[in-house]
């Protein structure tokens, strides 16, 4: 984890925080392109958890959308620690499908599924 000064608000940030804060200040366009960057290396898809209704629906890149608001999971592991976005952002957490995004996870902490 890196954690980065922010001179004009004091405060320290980790990499997922100053990720937040870059793609808020960019414009819709530019957040769009940043947003697709990372989605495309989701490896959620080789996952032993990912079933059929998520395929069907499409559905991955849980750690920025947040969990499945349709399909249910069996438990099968996650790959998420090994996942090159969870290097890049600075993702502390995991079973993002299940549990929440990135940020629901670190703004309510909860007993884990
Ligand atoms: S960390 Fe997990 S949910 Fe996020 S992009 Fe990687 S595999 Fe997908
Ligand atoms: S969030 Fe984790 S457990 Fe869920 S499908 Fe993606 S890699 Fe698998």
């Amino acid at each position: 984890m890196y954690l980065f000064h922010n001179k004009q608000e004091g405060w320290l940030m980790d990499t997922f925080e100053e990720f937040q804060k870059n793609i808020a200040a960019m414009d819709a366009t530019r957040r769009a392109i940043t947003v697709a960057e990372q989605k495309d290396r989701c490896v959620c898809g080789g996952c032993p958890t990912t079933n059929e209704c998520m395929r069907e629906k499409g559905e991955i890149f849980y750690c920025i959308t947040g969990r499945s608001p349709v399909c249910t999971f069996e438990k099968k592991g996650c790959i998420c620690p090994a996942c090159p976005v969870t290097t890049s952002l600075g993702l502390r957490k995991a079973y993002f499908c299940i549990r929440g995004s990135e940020q629901d996870q670190r703004q309510s902490p909860q007993k884990k599924p």
